[in-house]
């Protein structure tokens, strides 16, 4: 690491930070899933999510300019404009199937299988494999290095207030609010990431992500409750802590990973991604895919379905 970089506001390039500058936000989750079950139309993303007009309006042009939504004339009478899920969009369906595998196997409410499989018909969980060994994907198996993105860039310091709201109509969520605590925050998964990479105390952590103390402090707090991390001294003192992965954690990593590629393919510049990895058990660079645990298939949004 070159200390000389490492001022006040360089972070390294990582794709997870420059995807949860983007979905990062309570909203964008809710309506992106809401994208996913076939919601096109204002009005209807307006009523199922009980959102004020306004915030949905500026989320739906923020993912217009992001190029995650496309705007069409609608094929609803009375509406001007539908929202569509553009190919770049479409894309973070791994993403949310991740997330959805998670919530499924750690949120009691949820523990039944939320997506079916059109394919085979089946109910199902999804599932990230290794693209050429077709083992489940699993932190300890992987490891990574600089790739040729590898780069120092200045940590965006725009203030975004926190959405708190974003969950009041709950029929039409799959979603459940823990789910959405942790990934509808552009800091929380870059926390949680942070025990991927070995970095455990918090003066690393915060020297790493260029955070506001006050603000790792919440987000650290957060995940402890949740238990995604666990706290164990190190030193008494004074007293410190470091923060280790939980098994609950550990799980995260498939999704982690998911938003990692969509962000090497999407928000990568020319030179290529900031880390690659290496999945150890095949000795080949780690591609993630997300099958159907029932059949084996890949998963795409057409050949899904949300059981709800
Ligand atoms: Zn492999
Ligand atoms: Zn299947």
């Amino acid at each position: 690491m070159n200390q000389s970089l490492d001022s006040r506001d360089l972070i390294r390039a990582s794709s997870i930070h420059r995807v949860l500058e983007i979905i990062g936000d309570r909203w964008v989750a809710v309506i992106l899933q809401q994208c996913f079950l076939g919601v096109h139309g204002f009005e209807e993303f307006q009523r199922r999510l009980d959102i004020p007009r306004s915030t949905l309006s500026a989320r739906l042009s923020m993912l217009v300019d992001q190029d995650i939504l496309s705007r069409a004339p609608s094929s609803t009478p009375n509406q001007r404009l539908d929202y569509l899920l553009t190919e770049k969009g479409r894309d973070l369906f791994d993403t949310a199937l991740m997330a959805l595998a998670w919530q499924q196997q750690w949120v009691p409410r949820f523990n039944q299988p939320a997506v079916r499989h059109l394919g085979c018909g089946q109910p199902m969980t999804p599932m990230m494999v290794c693209h050429e060994c077709s083992k489940p994907v699993d932190a300890r198996e992987v490891t990574f290095r600089d790739g040729p993105g590898a780069s120092w860039i200045t940590r965006n310091k725009r203030r975004r207030r926190r959405t708190t709201a974003a969950s009041s109509s709950r029929q039409a969520l799959a979603v459940s609010e823990e789910l959405l605590d942790l990934i509808g925050d552009r800091w929380t998964p870059q926390v949680v990431a942070l025990g991927f990479f070995g970095i455990r105390r918090f003066d690393e952590m915060q020297k790493t992500l260029k955070l506001a103390s006050n603000i790792l402090t919440d987000r650290l707090k957060r995940v402890v409750d949740m238990d995604i991390f666990r706290q164990r001294q190190y030193q008494s003192r004074p007293p410190r802590s470091e923060y280790l992965l939980t098994e609950k954690g550990f799980s995260l990593y498939p999704m982690l990973m998911a938003m990692t590629q969509w962000g090497d393919r999407w928000c990568a510049g020319p030179e290529g991604p900031p880390l690659l990895f290496r999945h150890e058990a095949c000795g080949k660079p780690l591609k993630g895919v997300v099958i159907c645990n029932q059949c084996q298939s890949p998963l795409k949004p057409d050949t899904t379905e949300a059981i709800i």
